[in-house]
């Protein structure tokens, strides 16, 4: 059995994957990310047949693209969307998409996969994820909760006997946890996060323009002009200036393409309300720990992982409600994945303190 897995880890990539509610990015040990693309597949309206193109299945990128664009005879899925897999057989056909696009196909390609996974998902979806990615070659399948992995990436002291807190707001769900020793302390998953940023837009276009606009444009507002703080663009504001930005939808009332002009201060109040349940979850989370963790945190603060990080004035909003300092990880979007792949290094060591651990062999 060790020397078959030795022959086989010749032929193979081991992979670290994190299957995002809004992006899944898979990670190879010495070669960083080499898949990014949206948690996104095509089927057939009222069926769960994954659509098949010219040159494969419509997932990810060519599916996001028909998000919102799709023809009455096709509609796009995001199978997580809400931290929960909703069907089952659409996500395995989007697990082994991603894994057969980074690993080929052949007898000998079959390789080991660390998978994070949303900490909100029940036992049951977790098998399913586990065989899954069986069923799409893998040899070995090991599961981490996402902040476990999230925590790694960001190079906190995981394992260390002291406490470090994650936030990681992803699209459909906020992953709050404290860790410390390599385990969870205490967690909360939410399904508020960047996907609600982006209704509250929508709504607010509504009410305040007559204004009907899509998805996509919500997230562009909210990317380009939205923000958690004001924005004073002074030396005590590092994180920017208020703008506007002319936005493109369709009248309400007459039904007819129209543009107007939206700001900063707008977007910033109709933000509010979600962010708040974000920073709740937060403080929560904060008031469980142990004092002893507590205590740890006055030193070690919070860190921000995920999209949502990237909204400008996030961090001095949480350092606002909590007192802590709040940092961003490097590259929020990418923490999750990088984080897997720095468990596969360690696999040999850690395996025993991960969720699962599947001998598909
Ligand atoms: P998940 O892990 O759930 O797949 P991600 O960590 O990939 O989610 O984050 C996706 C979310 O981050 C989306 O809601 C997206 O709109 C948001 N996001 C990405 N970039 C920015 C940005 N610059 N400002 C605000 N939100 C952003
Ligand atoms: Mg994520």
């Amino acid at each position: 059995m060790r020397f078959l897995d030795k022959l086989m880890g010749w032929f193979s990539v081991d992979m670290g994957i994190d299957l995002g509610t809004c992006n899944t990015l898979v990670c190879v040990r010495g070669k960083g990310i080499v898949l990014n693309e949206p948690s996104v597949v095509a089927v057939k309206k009222g069926t769960n047949q994954v659509l098949q193109l010219k040159d494969g299945y419509a997932v990810g990128w060519v599916a996001k693209e028909m998000l919102g664009k799709t023809p009455g005879s096709i509609s796009a899925i995001r199978p997580l969307k809400d931290g929960v897999i909703s069907d089952f057989e659409i996500t395995e056909a989007m697990l082994s998409y991603f894994i057969n696009k980074v690993n080929g196909k052949g007898p000998f390609m079959r390789p080991r996969v660390v998978i994070a996974v949303p900490s909100g998902i029940t036992a049951v979806e977790k098998r399913a994820v586990l065989d899954s990615a069986e069923r799409a070659g893998a040899r070995r399948v090991y599961l981490v909760e996402e902040p476990m992995a999230a925590g790694i990436g960001a190079k906190l002291p995981v394992v260390e006997a002291t406490a470090s807190m994650i936030v990681d707001i992803g699209g459909g769900t906020t992953e709050v946890a404290i860790i410390s020793l390599a385990d969870i302390a205490q967690c909360e998953s939410i399904r508020v996060a960047g996907d609600d940023l982006d209704e509250a837009i929508i709504s607010h276009m509504k009410k305040a323009y007559n204004l009907m606009i899509g998805e996509q444009t919500a997230e562009k507002i909210k990317i380009e002009i939205g923000s958690a703080v004001p924005m004073t663009g002074g030396p005590d504001s590092p994180d920017g200036q208020e703008k506007t930005m002319e936005v493109r939808g369709r009248d309400m009332i007459s039904g007819l393409p129209r543009k107007t002009v939206v700001t900063s201060e707008e977007i910033r109040e109709c933000l509010q309300e979600p962010l708040m349940q974000i920073v709740e979850a937060v403080t929560r989370t904060l008031e469980k720990a142990e004092p002893e963790l507590a205590a740890d945190l006055v030193d070690n603060g919070i860190c921000l992982a995920g999209g949502g990080a990237l909204l400008r004035g996030i961090s001095t909003m949480i350092a606002n409600s909590t007192g802590l300092d709040v940092r961003i990880a490097d590259d929020p979007l990418t923490c999750v994945a990088r984080g897997t792949a720095i468990y596969l290094e360690h696999l040999e060591e850690w395996k025993g303190t991960m969720e699962s651990d599947l001998d598909a062999g």
